[in-house]
C-alpha cells in the first residue's frame, strides 16, 4: 500500500519546487474538472525506495491578496481530504507569518497528520525562521532546502513509516 502526501502552505514558500524535486517528470494527468480540482497537481513521487502520490496546491500562485484567503482554505481542505498526511511548508528565511498561522489552524482543525517543514534552510539566513517555526506547536520542523535538495534523507525517514 502506498500513501498520498499533500504539500500545503502559503504561496512562495517552495511547495512546487519540492513537488518537482519529488516527482521529476512523473506528472500525473489531472482531470479537467470545474472547481478547485484543476488547482491541485498530482504526481507520482520517488524518494529513495519510496513511491507515493504527492499533491501540490498549485492554484494559489495566481491568487490576489483579496481572493487568497478563501481559495487557500478551500484548496487546502480539499488537499487534506485527499491525503494521508500533509507536509506543511513554511519559509525559514521569512519566518512565520499570520498566513502561516491560518494554515496551522486549518490543519489543526482537520485533525490530519502534519509534518512541519521549514524550507529555504540552506545557509544562516534561515536560523531565526527555524526557531519561529517551533512556535507553531506542530513539533520540530524538518529542515529542508527544496532548491538545493537538503533534508531529503530526513524527509525519507519521516515518510517511511507511512508506506
Ligand atoms: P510555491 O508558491 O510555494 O509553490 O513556491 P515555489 O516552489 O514556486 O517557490 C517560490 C520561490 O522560492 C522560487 O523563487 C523558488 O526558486 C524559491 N525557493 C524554493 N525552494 C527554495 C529553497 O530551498 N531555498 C531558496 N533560497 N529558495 C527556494
Ligand atoms: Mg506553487
Amino acid at each position: 500500500m502506498s500513501f498520498t502526501l499533500a504539500i500545503v502552505g502559503r504561496p512562495n514558500v517552495g511547495k512546487s519546487t519540492l513537488f518537482n524535486r519529488l516527482v521529476g517528470r512523473r506528472l500525473a494527468l489531472v482531470d479537467d474538472q470545474p472547481g478547485v480540482t484543476r488547482d491541485l497537481r498530482e504526481g507520482e513521487a520517488k524518494l529513495g525506495d519510496l513511491r507515493f502520490t504527492v499533491v501540490d496546491t498549485a492554484g494559489l500562485e495566481d491568487a490576489t491578496d483579496d481572493s487568497l484567503q478563501g481559495r487557500m482554505r478551500r484548496l487546502t481542505e480539499r488537499a487534506v481530504e485527499m491525503a494521508d498526511a500533509c507536509l506543511f511548508v513554511v519559509d525559514a528565511r521569512v519566518g512565520v507569518t499570520p498566513v502561516d498561522e491560518v494554515f496551522a489552524e486549518i490543519l489543526r482543525r482537520k485533525g490530519t497528520t502534519v509534518i512541519l517543514a521549514a524550507n529555504k534552510c540552506e545557509g544562516r539566513a534561515a536560523d531565526g525562521g527555524l526557531i519561529e517555526a517551533y512556535g507553531l506547536g506542530l513539533g520540530e520542523p524538518l529542515r529542508l532546502s527544496a532548491e538545493h535538495g537538503e533534508g531529503m534523507p530526513e524527509l525519507y525517514s519521516i515518510l517511511k513509516p507511512l508506506a
